[in-house]
Order: structure tokens, then C-alpha cells, then sequence
């Protein structure tokens, strides 16, 4: 069973983390912004998303949501997270799958351990 603890935090660096007008009103709650202000410093538009979560540098994935801690690998904004990320990854993680079965097929337990810890 995957653990969210344990990871680097894949699913925080997928291209696209699309936020409702009711995240960006539970983060503009959060942070005592209005939601103007919350929206410009927090989303941008996107293809197809009127609310994309701004991203930054990242040493591991390259570019990951600009509220993922680089150093601890995790979120710094758990009670205010949007709603897609509450309901990610649902019942399995397609990332944890993949590294079971390599680690398997390889009968290799640390492999891709720099990025997934044991
Ligand atoms: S859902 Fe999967 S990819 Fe996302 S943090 Fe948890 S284990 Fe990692
Ligand atoms: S809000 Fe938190 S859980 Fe959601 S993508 Fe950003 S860092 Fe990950």
C-alpha cells in the first residue's frame, strides 16, 4: 500500500493541479488575502483551466506546486489543500505501482530509492 508519508511528492509535480473558485476561496481564507489577490498570487490560467496552481523549481521533478516544501518533501498548506488533492490518488497510486513492479521485476528492493523512500 502506498504511503503519501514515505514519498517525494510525485503527484504535487503533475504539470496541471487545477483549483475550483472554492479553493481559491479556502485559500484566500487561508492566508487572509481577498480572492483577487489570492488568485493572481497563487493561480494562473491555463489551457482548459481557469485555475492552475502556480509551480516552482524543483531539484527532483523539475517544477512542483509552489506550496510543496522542497526539503521535507510535503505539503505546507494540508487544511487548506484544493480539493483535487484531497481526493488524490483515490484507492491505489499509479506512481507507487509503478516502483512496486520495478523494484519487482528487478528483485531489486532500493531501486529509484533516491526518489521514493524505503
Ligand atoms: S498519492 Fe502517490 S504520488 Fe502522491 S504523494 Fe501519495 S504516494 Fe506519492
Ligand atoms: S496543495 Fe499541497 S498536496 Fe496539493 S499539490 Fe500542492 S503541495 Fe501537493
Amino acid at each position: 500500500m502506498y504511503n503519501c508519508a514515505k514519498c517525494p511528492g510525485y503527484c504535487c509535480s503533475y504539470p496541471l493541479i487545477q483549483l475550483t473558485k472554492r479553493d481559491v476561496e479556502r485559500l484566500a481564507r487561508h492566508f487572509d488575502l481577498s480572492f483577487e489577490e489570492a488568485r493572481k498570487k497563487f493561480t494562473k490560467v491555463e489551457t482548459g483551466a481557469k485555475y492552475a496552481m502556480r509551480r516552482k523549481a524543483d531539484e527532483h521533478f523539475g517544477r512542483i506546486c509552489r506550496f510543496f516544501d522542497t526539503e521535507k518533501r510535503c505539503c505546507t498548506i494540508y487544511t487548506a489543500r484544493p480539493t483535487i488533492c484531497r481526493e488524490y490518488p483515490g484507492g491505489r497510486c499509479g506512481y507507487y505501482d509503478f516502483l512496486s513492479g520495478e523494484r519487482s521485476s528487478q528483485n531489486d528492493k532500493t531501486h529509484i530509492a533516491s526518489t521514493w523512500n524505503k
